[in-house]
């Protein structure tokens, strides 16, 4: 009998979730997987503020997927994916084809700009490892350059967006900044970090007693809030925003925005039904109309019964929604067996303020200082035991805790 071929799209938490749980529930002889990615490496997102600060080094946020999956097992494929005809089961790749019986899309998020002129030409994003690096190396580069030019916009980062992305790097960037004065021999006074954010609070959606926390964290640090400044413009010099009718210009030659995510667009593009890149799934994790695809990550969007909004795209959530595709993938081709519904178990979310603070809701209770830090790196450890077992914590795992 022909074994079924099982595709994964994406090696990010959901597609290494899902790939490491199909290798364990799958013989050699029983199922046929193949994971493809663009890169030979996997990397966790949720570290890559710390990689675009540079208070971590790149290579302690991916690991090489050869070495957290079994190859005499799965087969991994190094490729973009460039479209998926669901209508064919064949998935198009930049240098090869694929078919499959059943396909797990997990391509993760993009930046999405909501159409604010300059942003994608003039401003960084925090997307990837590549991102990241350059932005690291982008700020050295122009702090460097200060003790030359003496122009003020050089030492000016502008942060677009107070939510957890952007607050997380504004405090790993204001923790980096008095060795980067001393690295570059700098007036501390001149150096700037400015966080502009549209809605009325920073970290909408937080409590307010811990954003009140982390917003004052962060100003004795010297970092500037604009709250319920929207920014207009992107251009060469810096930054247009506006609040009510004042509008100002920030000169900066750092601009980085942190304000919006949507999911991979090649989902829409292969013709799937979604919204911003997201795929509203079934009960099941399947694409609606598809019984033989199935969505995790970014790329799922799921209703939150209790307010009927979707839930925030999540590395928590995609690890979760991992061990349910896995499970339904082997219930599907093994016929027997029940599929099992997804349903979000929220544990809560921690957001750290540098390496040695943070705030969080964790199990309902609120945390804040070194034990919100603590519970972060404890969160970071854990998906890494759930990857690779101990071995994988020690070689990556963030065990310096204070
Ligand atoms: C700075 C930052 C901090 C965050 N912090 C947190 C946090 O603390 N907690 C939390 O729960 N969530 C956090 N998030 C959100 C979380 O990282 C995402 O929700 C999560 O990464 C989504 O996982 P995913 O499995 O959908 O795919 P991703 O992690 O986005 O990975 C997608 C993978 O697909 C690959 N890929 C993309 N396109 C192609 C293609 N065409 N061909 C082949 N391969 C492709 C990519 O290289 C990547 O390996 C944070 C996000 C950012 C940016």
């Amino acid at each position: 009998m022909r074994k079924p071929k099982i595709v994964v799209l994406g090696a990010g938490y959901g597609g290494m979730i899902t790939t490491v749980r199909l290798q364990k529930m799958f013989s050699v002889s029983e199922a046929d997987i193949t994971l493809v990615n663009n890169n030979s490496y996997h990397y966790q997102t949720t570290w890559l503020h710390e990689n675009a600060a540079g208070t971590l080094h790149h290579d302690k946020t991916r690991l090489n997927i050869k070495d957290v999956i079994d190859t005499s097992k799965v087969q991994f494929i190094q490729d973009t994916v460039v479209d998926i005809k669901p209508a064919e089961k064949r998935v198009i790749l930049h240098n090869s084809e694929l078919e499959y019986d059943y396909l797990v899309v997990g391509l993760g998020f993009e930046s999405e700009t909501f159409g604010i002129k300059g942003l994608k030409e003039h401003a960084f994003s925090i997307a990837n490892i590549n991102g990241a690096r350059q932005i690291r190396d982008h700020i050295e580069y122009m702090f460097s350059l200060y003790p030359i030019e003496k122009r003020d916009e050089l030492l000016t980062v502008v942060v677009g967006g107070a939510g957890f992305t952007g607050i997380e790097f504004v405090a790993e960037l204001a923790n980096r900044v008095p060795e980067l004065v001393e690295e570059y021999d700098l007036p501390r006074e001149k150096v700037r970090i400015v966080c502009v954010e549209a809605a009325p609070t920073a970290l909408p959606g937080f409590d307010p007693e811990l954003v009140e926390y982390a917003v004052k964290h962060l100003e004795k640090k010297g970092v500037e809030f604009r709250i319920g400044t929207a920014i207009k413009e992107a251009t060469e010099d810096g930054i247009i925003v506006a609040k009510g009718d004042d509008v100002e210009e920030i000169k900066s030659e750092t601009v980085v925005w942190a304000a919006g995510v949507r999911g991979n667009s090649l989902v829409e593009q292969s013709g799937f039904e979604a919204m911003r890149g997201r795929i509203k799934v079934d009960e099941y994790m399947r694409a609606p109309g598809h019984d033989d695809v199935f969505i995790v990550g970014d790329s799922a969007l799921i209703i939150n019964p209790e307010n009927d909004r979707p839930y925030p795209p999540t590395a928590q959530i995609a690890i979760q929604e991992g061990y349910n595709v896995a499970h339904n993938i082997a219930v599907t081709v093994r016929g027997k067996g029940e599929l099992e519904k997804f349903s979000f178990d929220n544990k809560g979310t921690v957001c750290s303020l540098g390496h040695d603070d943070g705030i969080g809701v964790v199990f309902g209770k609120k945390v804040f200082g070194w034990k919100a830090s603590v519970m972060k790196k404890v969160i970071d450890n854990r998906y890494l035991f759930l990857l690779g077992g101990p071995l994988l914590v020690l070689k990556k795992g963030k065990l310096k805790f204070f």
